[in-house]
């Protein structure tokens, strides 16, 4: 824990998708409900670069629907992170493996 010094200090957000911690300057925000001009009382979420990049290799279309089915931010993340999961692979099939 003290390793983590104060004035390094970046903001971090989590990935809604694989769950890690990246720099929000790192992360792409992501708007379940696909409107981005809205901002008022929003949460937006946000992914890392890497499920980023594979959510733009599926259909977008229903994507939108998909997260909202599953109310993303409503359920505890665990819980959320595998429905999720589990519906994109049975909708689009298994994601192909990260690219890192
Ligand atoms: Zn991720």
């Amino acid at each position: 824990m003290a390793l983590w010094s104060s004035r390094n200090r970046t903001e971090t957000v989590t990935c809604l998708a694989c769950g890690v911690d990246v720099a929000r300057s790192d992360a792409r925000e992501y708007d379940k409900h696909g409107d981005r001009w809205d901002r008022d009382d929003k949460t937006f979420e946000h992914l890392c670069k890497s499920c980023f990049g594979d959510l733009c290799h599926q259909p977008r279309d229903g994507l939108e629907d998909l997260l909202v089915d599953l109310e993303a931010g409503e359920n505890s993340q665990g819980v959320f992170l595998s429905q999720y999961l589990s519906t994109v692979e049975d909708r689009y099939g298994p994601l192909e493996e990260g690219q890192d």
